[in-house]
Order: C-alpha cells, then structure tokens, then sequence
C-alpha cells in the first residue's frame, strides 16, 4: 500500500466527468496528491447547510425538527430523506444507524413530540404530563447504559447494556438528553417571530436565542407603535 503524502488544496476536483467520485478520500495525480471530498462528506456538508439553525446539543436538536416559521410550528421531519439528513446534521449522543426507515422516522417523532412538550413544561410552557414522562422513561429503559468518568475533563465513556440495534440505542441517548435538559437552569425559550426554539442560555438575562431573533423582535415592537 503506498502512503500518500498530505493532500494540497486543489481549485477544482480532478475526475469530475471521468464517472463517480472515487471512495477514498484522495486521487493521487502525477506530482500532488488532491483532496477529493467522499461523496458521503459533500452530502454530509450540505445536510448540515439545511439544518443550519440547530445548536449542537442533542436534546435541543431534537425538539427544534419542529421549527417555527413566521408564527406557525412547522414539521421539519417530513419523511425519511429529512430523517437521514438531520441524522447527518444534529448532534448526535451516540453513532447514527447506516440506515433509516419509515419506521426509524415514526419512532423519533414519537419521542420528539413529548420530549418538545417536557421541556416546554419545564419553561413553564404548558403541563408536564405523566403519558410524556413515560414516554421518554420507556426509550432510557429499552437501552440502558453504564457512563463511567473519562480519562480527561469533561469525558465521559458510556457502555451499552445489552444488546439493542442502533436507532434503540439512539433513541435512549437522545432520551437521556431530553432527561439532562430538563434539569437544566439555562433552559430556554425564544419566542420571536420566525424562531421558537428552544436553547441554553449564555447569559443569565438572555431573552433570545441570538441577537438576529432581538432585533426581529424589536422591529416588530416598533412597527406596532
Ligand atoms: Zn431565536
């Protein structure tokens, strides 16, 4: 096997119209080796373009596929080509399964809506209802998992007990983050117009998610006046 030497910069790929693009992630072309992005990078990069308003925390990732646009909610995990590509965008606690159904979809909605109706509940936005509790209770359950301290600060190594597939090991650590957020006192909701999600807080007198909703907000103030 021969090493490549460290990929350079290229102004454009090198085997666009010579067929697909191969699997590895360098061609090697006479001198210089180009770097190639893997048809799975690409997509990757554009997935997280679509989903380019969540937050990086698993929890939050979650309940904000329900995204608020102008004044109304609006289901952003329509079918299972938004699943796989959220599944390539969001922060996820564990690896993502390779592959999603109808089924997979079905299942995450179907903890999504009570984990969204919890934290809501945990801001003071509506009740916190025994059948949601259970709900996210149920996927902890059907995955549990041991989580030990880690070798550095803030790492932690988790274990699966049992052998669940994939999407139950997600949905339980998508569960747990659900579980994690609702403990949390930066929790947060930004009820701007055209935003509705649910966040942490990076300053104890923080009303809104970020400083484009504030202004959107105060606009509309003025507006009305
Ligand atoms: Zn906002």
């Amino acid at each position: 096997m021969t090493i490549a030497p460290a990929p350079v910069a290229a102004s454009q790929p090198a085997r666009w119209s010579n067929g697909p693009w191969p699997s590895e992630a360098t061609v090697t072309a006479s001198a210089t080796t180009i770097a190639v992005p893997s048809w799975a990078a690409v997509l990757s990069r554009l997935a997280a373009r679509a989903w380019d308003w969540l937050d990086g925390f698993p929890a939050l990732d979650l309940v904000n596929t329900v995204k608020r646009i102008g004044w109304q909610e609006r289901e952003q995990l329509k079918d299972v080509a938004d699943l796989d590509s959220w599944l390539d965008a969001a922060a996820l606690p564990v690896p993502r399964p390779a592959h999603v159904d109808v089924k997979d979809l079905h299942a995450l909605r179907a903890l999504r809506d009570p984990a969204l109706r919890l934290l809501h509940a945990r801001l003071g936005r509506g009740d916190w209802l025994h059948a949601d509790v259970e709900a996210v209770n149920t996927h902890l359950l059907a995955a549990p998992e041991l989580v030990l301290l880690g070798e550095h600060p803030g790492q932690t190594v988790r274990y699966p007990l049992g052998d669940a597939s994939a999407m139950t090991r997600l949905l339980a650590g998508l569960a747990a983050d659900v579980r994690d957020a609702t403990q949390r006192s930066d929790l947060a909701f930004c009820d701007a117009p055209g935003c509705g999600l649910v966040f942490y807080r990076r300053r104890t007198n923080q009303s809104w998610c970020g400083a484009s909703c504030g202004n959107r907000v105060r606009v509309a103030r003025h507006q009305a006046t």
